[in-house]
């Protein structure tokens, strides 16, 4: 299958692709990190406004798998844990990426990346042989560094789900199907990241694992790529920018029975965003096997005894959050003046609300606070009092903040505020006794 966009949509995604990255780092969502000391390759702080937006990208998943839900239960296991758990899930002998060396100017590079044995970045075919590169990244717990001291930095979060299984089945008393579901950091020593966020060597995983009867896996493997595909419409994202591609056989994890992806269609073509894989009883067994910890379910009802097989969707946030944001990002023009605006659900945008009072007056400025105050308690809000109003809007458009109240003088005879829609500018009059439930109904889901 292509995974390279039509030459005019990929120059459009391109400087939209440069135009996002400009933008968040002017508008303070995503910095490289440690600036002030030159970065660190391929890692970046988020700002506020990434922060906050994060935020609301995590909590849309966690509604969605976890809160809306009666057979997902949440966990949140140690990055730092026994090494045995690599050992068992096969990560320490086989998660590995392909890694060549540019003879002529010393680049590493990904094997599996490079298009008909060219090194990208000087255009030679000097390559070494491809050697296997472990991706884990190792430390030493405690202060003594020897073999017996050896950890890993977690590579995925799904593991802490299986070696948890035990407990969870014991103390939720849950019953096969049920998921186990976790937010979390993970590490990857990757050879080639970049892209900006897209491949990065610390990342988040919004990860899920759904044990159920071996029977039932195929099955369940179809919902959940609907209930995932289903998701990213849900907030937002065009179905024209979106596919789910099914992996071909000789392109499966050993340990699976069928994978599929989500994609997004990013500059360079189709790429990942999220992995929805059926991995069989592997782990499970895996982990019994070295444990010695029998790892199963006995239905008392049937008698029957089983080693649950697991559904995983497997989602990136830190690169969902860059697909949300290159999929919204739009420039239009109003009222004859050119304006960038982020098209973002208002869930996932880092504020819902802004409110700006048209005067710094104290009068004025004291209704403005107070009508913050009372939507700050249920939605993100900022405040803004700063130059022309005009400004403020283009200010408010280029971050995504659906709605803007402004207070003006009439607010103070009238007991009402403006709102003005972000995506059509348009500007309504509502009273400030039922702004709140007006926002909330704006909001919807
Ligand atoms: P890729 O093929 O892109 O390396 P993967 O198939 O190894 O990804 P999974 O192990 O399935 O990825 O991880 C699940 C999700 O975690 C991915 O779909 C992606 O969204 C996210 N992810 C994985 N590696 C990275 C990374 N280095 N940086 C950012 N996100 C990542």
């Amino acid at each position: 299958m292509s995974t390279t966009p039509a030459p005019e949509q990929s120059a459009q995604s391109h400087d939209r692709f440069e135009a996002v990255v400009n933008l968040t780092k002017r508008r303070g969502f995503v910095f490289p990190s440690a600036e002030i000391y030159g970065g660190l390759r391929s890692s970046y702080d988020y700002g506020p406004l990434g922060t906050l937006m994060l935020r609301n990208l995590k909590d849309a998943w966690w509604r969605a798998m976890v809160q809306e839900r009666d057979d997902v239960v949440p966990i949140d296991a140690a990055i730092l844990t026994n090494p045995r758990v690599w050992e068992a899930s096969g990560h320490l002998s086989t998660f590995t990426d392909p890694l060549v060396d540019c003879r002529n100017c010393k680049e590493r590079l990904r094997a599996d990346h490079l298009e008909n044995g060219v090194c990208p970045n000087c255009g030679s075919t000097d390559l070494t042989e491809a050697r296997p590169f472990n991706l884990m990244f190792k430390t030493f717990v405690g202060p003594v560094e020897d073999d017996a001291a050896v950890a890993y930095l977690r590579p995925e979060t799904a593991q802490g789900m299986f070696v948890n299984f035990a407990n969870v089945l014991t103390t939720t008393r849950r019953r096969p199907p049920f998921g186990i579901a976790q937010i979390g950091r993970s590490f990857r020593n990757e050879i080639t990241p970049g892209n900006f966020v897209f491949r990065t060597r610390e990342f988040e995983q919004m990860e899920m694992e759904f044990f159920c009867h071996p029977d039932e896996a195929e099955q369940w493997h179809r919902y959940w790529c609907e209930e995932r595909m289903a998701w990213y419409l849900r907030y937002g994202m065009p179905a024209s920018l979106l596919r789910l591609r099914p992996h071909d056989k000789d392109e499966l994890a050993h340990y699976a029975a069928a994978s599929s992806d989500v994609e997004f269609l990013f500059p360079w073509g189709w790429g990942e965003l999220e992995g929805i894989a059926n991995r069989t009883d592997f782990d499970l067994r895996a982990h019994s096997e070295h444990s010695g910890v029998r790892l199963e379910y006995f239905d008392q009802a049937t008698g029957e005894r089983f080693t649950p097989y697991v559904i995983e969707p497997a989602a990136g946030a830190t690169r969902a959050m860059m697909a949300f944001l290159l999929a919204a990002y739009d420039e239009d023009e109003i009222g004859g003046e050119r304006r960038t605006v982020l098209r973002l659900h208002p869930r996932l945008a880092p504020y819902q609300v802004a409110v700006l009072p048209l005067s710094r007056k104290e009068n004025l400025a004291q209704l403005a606070r107070d009508v913050h105050a009372r939507l700050r308690r249920r939605f993100i809000c900022d405040y803004d009092d700063t130059q022309s109003i005009g400004r403020r809007y283009r200010r408010q458009d280029e971050i995504g903040t659906p709605w803007c109240v402004t207070v003006d003088f009439d607010s103070l005879e009238d007991d009402a505020v403006t709102i003005r829609d972000r995506d059509s500018t348009d500007q309504r009059r509502v009273p400030i006794a039922g702004l709140v439930a007006e926002i909330a109904a704006l909001v919807g889901d």
